[in-house]
């Protein structure tokens, strides 16, 4: 499907049927998708399904082999390179190491005799980064974080009407990371500049974007909010893939319940018509509570173990009558913390159930 946007939104990005080929191989097959303008789109998937192709393709880099390209209401599928009107930053900085940071920034800044005027502009666009001064700076005078944020005002530095960012986080330390993603999603939201970012890092993607594209073997898997990503996967692949999740081995009972073991599970959602089935469950819909009762879907389990974490402790649980299944349950710091060996009622709630065929994954 070419959109998920609202109709009457007009898409400032539009990719129709784009494929690229290596040979027999499909790195790209038939990829469509329509974002919005002043949109935070992250392209998330495991290595090798064709996220950097599809940025590759995007900004005149590589060439397709079939499909079209519109931005701004312009077709630029045969525009070079530099008539598209895009930033980039990619993961290995790429700064030119014998310009300063003022001369790197200014680079794609015409006409090239301007001086006063990309002075300007090169002191407007460090402060934005939050490197005000560092002008003279060369980039071997920079940590990775720093050289990150002057390719960042580079890329930024035309006004760009689309941002693309490849895996720009990923060469950095956890801390600087985080740090620099939050700031990165700041000043995305404050420019309203419509911005792609590539990454494997599913946090990543579920804590900056607007939207999330999870691709799988060169086509999307689902494109949603990371909300709709993270609650409502809608292929084993996508919930597999985002957020951590407990798998459980399940056969079909009747429409509305299946058995693990000796013990029967009711959900609310529909149940396919697969052979094997696998039931998904996140560890925080893992409930323990206090009392038991008989009620549906309510087990009685053995506490394995019981590992502090801060904010959230994790349990790893061994439900009776499940031979073989370990749950995984988060509990939040203040709850009574839980014994190794003590058994306690865990509740599986219908409407956080969702079961999956088998299927093959990238
Ligand atoms: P990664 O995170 O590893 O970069 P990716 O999702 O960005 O993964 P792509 O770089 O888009 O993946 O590559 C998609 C597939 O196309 C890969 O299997 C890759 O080996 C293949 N591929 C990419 N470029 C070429 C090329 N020039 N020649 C042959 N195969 C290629």
């Amino acid at each position: 499907k070419p959109t998920d946007l609202d109709p009457g939104v007009e898409p400032h990005l539009t990719i129709q049927g784009l494929s690229r080929r290596y040979g027999a191989f499909a790195a790209l097959d038939g990829v469509s998708l329509s974002v919005r303008k002043g949109e935070f789109l992250c392209l998330l998937g495991p290595s090798g399904c064709g996220k950097t192709t599809l940025l590759r393709l995007i900004a005149g880099l590589d060439r397709e082999d079939a499909g079209q390209i519109r931005l701004a209401g312009r077709d630029i599928t045969r525009v070079a390179p530099a008539g598209r009107d895009y930033g980039i930053v990619f993961q290995s900085y790429a700064l030119f190491p014998n310009l300063t940071v003022a001369d790197n920034i200014a680079y794609g800044l015409t006409p090239r005799r301007d001086r006063a005027r990309h002075r300007e502009r090169v002191r407007e666009l460090l402060d934005m980064v939050g490197l005000p001064g560092a002008e003279a700076k060369f980039p071997a005078q920079l940590s990775g974080g720093q050289q990150q944020r002057v390719a960042l005002a580079r890329a930024l530095a035309t006004s760009p009407g689309l941002l693309l960012l490849d895996e720009p986080l990923s060469a950095l330390d956890a801390k600087v990371r985080d740090h620099l993603r939050d700031e990165l999603k700041r000043l995305q939201r404050r420019l309203g500049v419509t911005t792609l970012m590539v990454t494997h890092d599913q946090a990543e993607a579920l804590a900056v974007a607007d939207r999330v594209v999870v691709m799988n073997r060169g086509r999307i898997e689902q494109i949603g909010t990371p909300d709709e990503i993270y609650r409502h996967p809608q292929s084993r692949f996508v919930a597999e893939f985002v957020g951590e999740a407990n798998w459980l081995e399940v056969t079909a009972a009747d429409g509305r319940s299946v058995t693990a073991g000796s013990q029967r599970i009711r959900l609310d959602g529909d149940i396919p018509g697969a052979a094997r089935l696998r039931l998904f469950l996140r560890p925080e819909d893992v409930r323990v509570r206090e009392q038991w009762k008989p009620e549906a879907n309510l087990l009685l389990a053995r506490v394995v173990d019981s590992a502090f974490g801060g904010a959230m402790s994790r349990v790893a649980l061994r439900p009776e009558g499940m031979p073989g299944v370990t749950l995984t349950a988060l509990r939040a710091a203040g709850e009574r913390s839980l014994v190794p060996g003590e058994i306690v009622p865990v509740y599986l709630p219908p409407d956080r159930l969702r079961v999956f065929g088998e299927e093959a994954s990238c």
